[in-house]
């Protein structure tokens, strides 16, 4: 991949490991091919692309994207044991996600050792993965309820035996941005290693955890396309970059056009589909009804629009409904060929709100020409 200079962001997308990881989601080789090609295509500078120890089907699943001599860095997921990142290096990548439960919770409850024996494990997996001339990111699994003392120690000792970057995982997606920002920003104080976050939609903050983190100073972020993952999902990606790009005012370098098509795809091949009103993507999200905004829109789209529809792939709607108002329905009309005053509009309006009111949704073009032409008729 090019090196991203110090103040880049990179996008670490790891659709196809812990959007994978959710529960029911199954990727085929073909999809994954398709799908890590889509992520290289559109900027995403690595993609986390699967867990080798799993077995000889997923070696050869990351082996057919390594094949793909792609630009984007792959990078898989390894527990700190040697046999796992020999399987990595089977698999034939160059870079390594070695993962460790940080927390004394994980510590003396899941792994039944205590902090020493973790720092152990870091040292030999690190060490093997350094002999081996990989790129590596420790990886601090439920870091977001950590001792922080702990985790300068134990980031110390990945940066004193050359780990690349640490991986602060709010497992649980338990934080919230002001707490991800406090304790982002106090490590990177503390300790001169690069930073990523991984953060979870547990509380609906995947999202604004992820800016938190970056904000405080993280270079690297985990996303997933539509934020598939581990029980409600990681930050999205399509949010993860507009939210960048406009609340934040950094220029993530993807090519954000092909978002929707890619948010379909993910959606069809792990059988979740994007529900319409999903942030970014949603095919209905650039949809106005009511009277104001869509007078606003038809008079400028900035009026009521964050950014233009079509950088993501989506297109506008102008929905006539029970909100809408006179203007909008001159427009739609204007659109099917049909010019009318704003009296007769403003006449025809009770009519629109009736029969919206009675389907319990907006009217479909066909609908509208029934109105049109249905009281002409009796007139
Ligand atoms: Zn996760």
């Amino acid at each position: 991949m090019n090196e991203p200079t110090k103040s880049t962001v990179v996008i670490d997308d790891t659709t196809l490991r812990d959007g994978e990881q959710t529960a029911g989601v199954v990727f085929s080789r073909d999809e994954k091919v398709r799908i890590a090609r889509t992520l290289d295509a559109i900027g995403v500078g690595e993609i986390e692309c699967g867990i080798p120890a799993m077995g000889a089907e997923e070696r050869a699943d990351v082996r057919a994207l390594v094949d793909l001599g792609l630009a984007a860095r792959l990078i898989t997921w390894n527990r700190a044991v040697i046999s796992d990142i020999r399987a990595s290096i089977d698999a034939g990548v160059a870079a390594v996600d070695i993962s460790l439960s940080v927390s004394d919770i994980h510590i003396e409850h899941k792994l039944r050792r205590n902090r020493a024996w973790v720092i152990e494990q870091l040292k030999t997996a690190l060490g093997f993965a350094k002999e081996h001339g990989l790129y590596v990111c420790v990886g601090g699994e439920d870091a977001s309820r950590a001792d922080m003392e702990f985790l300068v120690e134990l980031m110390e000792v990945a940066r004193s035996l050359g780990a690349d970057r640490f991986r602060f995982c709010d497992t649980l997606g338990i934080l919230d941005p002001f707490a991800t920002f406090d304790k982002v920003s106090f490590l990177r104080r503390r300790v001169d290693l690069d930073l990523e976050v991984h953060t979870h939609d547990d509380l609906g903050m995947a999202t604004a955890n992820a800016i938190a983190g970056i904000r405080a100073g993280a270079r690297f972020v985990n996303t997933t396309v539509n934020g598939l993952g581990e029980r409600a999902g990681n930050a999205a990606l399509e949010e993860v970059v507009m939210a960048l790009r406009y609340a934040c005012g950094t220029d993530p370098r993807i090519d954000t056009s092909r978002f929707v098509e890619l948010s379909r795809y993910v959606g069809e091949a792990s059988c979740r589909p994007v529900p319409e009103w999903k942030s970014v993507v949603g095919e209905r999200v650039f949809s106005h009804e009511s009277g104001l905004h869509a007078d606003g829109v038809i008079k400028n789209p900035l009026n009521y629009e964050g950014f233009d529809p079509a950088e993501v792939g989506l297109t506008r709607h102008l929905v006539l409904g029970k909100h809408s108002g006179s203007h909008g329905l001159m427009a739609r009309l204007r659109l099917l060929g049909i010019e009318i005053d704003r009296g007769r509009a403003e006449q025809m309006m009770p009519q629109v709100r009736m029969l919206a009111r009675r389907l319990k949704r907006p009217l479909e073009d066909a609908e509208l020409l029934g109105l049109w032409h249905g009281p002409r008729r009796v007139a």
